[in-house]
């Protein structure tokens, strides 16, 4: 028998764990409730499936690897050019098509912390240097985020509303930050969960990127438009940025079923945003159910709220698993917990009622 050779692999591989998504739990009594990855508790509109169903039927084919149809509609919802927009595999491939674009050894990419868990693996793969600036009581300090930034850095993730605390940061403080920062750092609104956003102090990033070439809007099919099974999310940007991001796209990676799906979503957006309203309506209930059981919740804006339990996560989360509700648990920080249909939500709150403690 030869001996076994190891196959090696870069360093940078030992220094983290592969990306672990939300689980599915379910209960003795056979109960699943799963409330681990902020998505949305509506299966497809009909047109939506239907235009499903028709592309299924081509998929001998490659998919419109520029995504025409798709980014027609989505730079006429938004009211810009089609050059101003760039699609991904979810925007978590944009996100990494953005890295990659930037990435090479002494770049530094700015982001809050703790924020999106896939910045920091898609930093560390991309060679470039992460550099991680905590949150001020669970909110973006963007004051230290703009002493972080120097000659070295070419991009910065603001997440608005962050996950996993659902804060927000304000119009005057954004709008201050991004007048801070040198107009050759690319700043990414990473705002997955913009449809979810009352509070009208919050601005809107594509009015806030209109005069900042440097400023680009990250939006995402998989939330409010209910398509997370198919993986498509969106970059509107300067269409010189857009330009470059879009040489970084993996060919074919928004596959047929899911441009055909986003165009029928946009069709139907009227609906989607009723969907929309229920899910806030909820968030709210489920808010001030929680406080009234004696529970410290930060104000959220986004489909889900987040329980600061540091050593408490991981029993909590073990509690809510036995009732089969997932939640999703950040070892010794805290539980994040979407907003899914009224029962999925009671639920939870029966989960949380039942649990001995408070935070
Ligand atoms: N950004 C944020 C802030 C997110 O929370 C997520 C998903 N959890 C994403 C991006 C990626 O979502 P998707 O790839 O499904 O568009």
């Amino acid at each position: 028998m030869s001996e076994a050779i190891t196959p090696r692999f870069r360093s940078v591989l030992d220094r983290f764990a592969a990306y672990k998504p939300g689980k599915v739990v379910v209960s003795p009594e056979g109960r699943s409730f799963k409330l681990s990855s902020n998505e949305s508790p509506h299966g497809p509109l009909p047109s939506v499936q239907e235009a499903i169903e028709q592309a299924a039927r081509n998929v001998n084919r490659y998919p419109d690897n520029s995504a025409t149809a798709l980014i027609d509609a989505i730079a006429a919802k938004h009211g810009v050019p089609a050059d101003h927009v760039a699609v991904g595999c979810g925007s978590v491939g944009v996100a990494q098509m953005l890295i990659e674009a930037v990435a090479e050894p002494g770049v530094e990419i700015v982001y809050a912390w703790r924020s999106f868990e896939a910045y920091p693996l898609l930093v560390a793969l991309s060679g470039a240097t992460a550099v991680q600036v905590p949150l001020a009581e669970e909110t973006h300090d963007l004051d230290a985020m703009a002493e972080a930034i120097n000659e070295n850095t070419r991009l910065v993730f603001v997440c608005n509303p962050n996950n996993p605390t659902g804060t927000v940061v304000r119009r005057a403080e954004l709008e201050a930050f991004l007048d801070r920062v040198p107009r050759d750092v690319l700043v990414v609104l990473d705002e997955a969960y913009r449809e979810y956003i009352r509070d009208e102090d919050v601005p809107d990033g594509l009015d806030l990127r209109r005069d900042r070439p440097n400023v680009a809007v990250l939006r995402t099919f998989s939330k409010a438009y209910g398509l997370a099974g198919l993986r498509v999310g969106y970059l509107i940007a300067h269409p010189a940025v857009a330009g470059s991001i879009r040489k970084t796209y993996l060919p074919f990676s928004v596959n047929s079923v899911a441009q055909a799906a986003g165009v029928a979503s946009l069709e139907a957006v009227d609906e989607l945003m009723e969907r929309v309203e229920g899910t806030v309506k909820e968030r709210e209930r489920v808010r001030n159910a929680l406080l009234a059981d004696g529970w410290t919740v930060p104000p959220t804006e986004a489909n889900f709220v987040w329980l600061r339990l540091g050593e408490q996560t991981m029993e909590f989360s073990a509690a809510c698993d036995a009732r089969g509700v997932s939640v999703r648990p950040f070892p010794g920080e805290g539980a994040r917990v979407s907003i899914g249909s009224p029962e999925d939500n009671d639920a939870f709150l029966e989960a949380a009622r039942a649990y001995p403690h408070r935070n």
